[in-house]
């Protein structure tokens, strides 16, 4: 079933590349583990993924501890950081999807000991109760970043609204790709912003029509159809 899971979402991606007239290797493909075990996750690095991801701090560690004699896992952590949980984690992980606050980047920046590649998240929608920075104070919030030299922004990141229409959803992506554009061409020391972080199991095929380059997907790796 896994295996099966893994071919299938490979030919989606390869086919929303091709409709796109993108490069393949402009896709990093991230399997979220926050639903699987360990053991779950290990059968996904054998059949070639290397990109995993929690959402929570302790199950992040948990999985690391699991899977510690594996040695070629790229650690994304992508869901809401509290403060107090940073020192605990943000030397562990190769990628943060979700900075979202000043605080949190001082945070991060105290108890970085190297240079920490992170997503802004972006709340694109302007929902209420989400996280993120809204769009129009996403430059403003960037600029502001390079303050704290252990803060690199790669990219930004997003979360489609749950059962929006597709061409509600696809209206999103495109936004956050126009803002990603724009971040990037000022050319900022400490924002390259090369990098768009959007797409789950339902949209990921959108997504990468829109230009995501790590999409993230849980649901779809592990589901029994
Ligand atoms: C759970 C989660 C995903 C994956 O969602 P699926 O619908 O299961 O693919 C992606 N991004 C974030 C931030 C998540 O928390």
């Amino acid at each position: 079933m896994l295996n099966k899971n893994v071919r299938k979402i490979e030919d989606d991606v390869l086919s929303a590349c091709e409709t796109s007239h993108r490069s393949r290797k402009e896709v990093q493909v991230i399997a979220v583990t926050k639903t699987v075990s360990s053991e779950e996750a290990k059968e996904l690095i054998d059949l070639g993924v290397v990109n995993l991801a929690e959402n929570r701090v302790d199950k992040l560690l948990e999985k690391q501890q699991a899977l510690s004699d594996v040695p070629q896992i790229t650690w994304h952590l992508i869901g809401n950081l509290q403060r107090r949980k940073v020192k605990t984690v943000i030397n562990r992980i190769d990628y943060f999807h979700a900075l979202e606050s000043l605080s949190l980047a001082e945070e991060i920046n105290k108890r970085a000991e190297q240079c920490i590649r992170c997503f802004v998240e972006v709340n694109v929608s302007g929902e209420v109760n989400k996280h993120g920075i809204p769009l129009e104070e996403v430059q403003t919030f960037i600029q502001a970043l390079e303050y704290y030299d252990k803060i690199q922004v790669v990219g930004l990141m997003t979360m489609a609204p749950y059962q929006a229409n597709e061409t509600i959803i696809q209206s999103i992506f495109s936004k956050l790709k126009q803002k990603q554009v724009e971040i990037k061409q000022q050319n900022w020391h400490h924002a390259p912003c090369t990098e768009l972080s959007m797409g789950m199991s339902q949209d990921y095929k959108i997504a990468i029509q829109e230009g995501a380059t790590f999409v993230r997907i849980g649901t779809a790796f592990f589901s029994a159809e």
